[in-house]
């Protein structure tokens, strides 16, 4: 699943294509709001917020789209043929490009005043530009609320914070050193773990290449995601991989039980 950072680049992709220009086409192919028309009015500019984008067009409107496990925008130059397949979701195009919604888990439109409706329940954005200690301090709150959760499923909790998925779940517990089965309840500095998750999602966000040891070459630039049965680069001990939550997609987690101590607790 396209984590926060993917949806980041996403954003800036569409920005690039779309944004101050009058749309030419626009082709909802969900039954919702196939008779919806945006021709004629121009992009102001799209935003993510998690793994939400938002696209708000003149007019007050906003599309909304959500990559899910396998959606993605494919962008070229306007004119050209479609992908073939039965897949595209919304097609928005102007003189010069058109941005094509693949396997889009979500398309909706709504008015840009009701935006919230649609992403107000998510916990503060790790990647938002204007991001500060208040919104870690809220961030530690969320987790808080619910002190018996394992670490590792309230970190996927977009209601807690926006972003994280499998891979920077995986990533940033290696480095606080916290078992992705420790209760949030007995973890005595949230702050670190999410200020760490900021930290590497923010170096990644501008490029395609993710690396969270600072090494880009293949099988050395994840700590443990990727890794399961391999020895630990800092320990040696053989990095462990099991389940852990109720949505399929999510529930791989890998981690070193030597690196981060604390036993499955099922
Ligand atoms: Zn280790």
């Amino acid at each position: 699943m396209p984590e926060g950072d993917v949806v980041y680049r996403t954003a800036r992709r569409l920005g690039r294509a779309l944004d101050g220009l009058a749309l030419t086409r626009s082709d909802f192919r969900v039954p919702r709001h196939a008779t919806a028309d945006l021709t004629g009015r121009t992009v102001l500019a799209t935003v993510s917020r998690g793994k939400h984008l938002l696209t708000r067009v003149e007019g007050g409107l906003t599309v909304h789209t959500h990559l899910r496990m396998e959606g993605s925008w494919q962008i070229s130059p306007a004119g050209r043929g479609l992908p073939p397949g039965d897949v595209i979701r919304l097609v928005l195009a102007n003189a010069r490009w058109q941005a094509v919604g693949v396997r889009l888990g979500m398309v909706d439109l709504v008015a840009t005043g009701e935006e919230e409706r649609l992403v107000g329940h998510l916990g503060p954005d790790l990647l938002a530009a204007d991001w500060d200690e208040a919104d870690e301090a809220e961030v530690v709150r969320r987790l808080a609320r619910r002190p018996e959760t394992s670490i590792g499923v309230a970190l996927l909790d977009q209601r807690n914070v926006a972003g994280i998925g499998t891979i920077y779940r995986a990533e940033t517990l290696f480095l606080a050193g916290v078992s992705p089965w420790r209760r949030v309840g007995t973890i005595e500095d949230l702050g670190v773990i999410v200020s760490l998750a900021r930290r590497l999602m923010n170096a990644n966000k501008e490029r395609p290449d993710r690396a969270t040891t600072g090494d880009l070459r293949p099988g050395r630039s994840m700590w443990v995601y990727g890794r399961a049965g391999r020895p630990c680069l800092r320990c040696g001990h053989r990095i462990s991989r099991g389940e852990m939550g109720t949505q399929p997609q999510e529930r791989l987690i890998v981690w070193c039980r030597h690196c981060q101590p604390g036993e499955p607790t099922g």
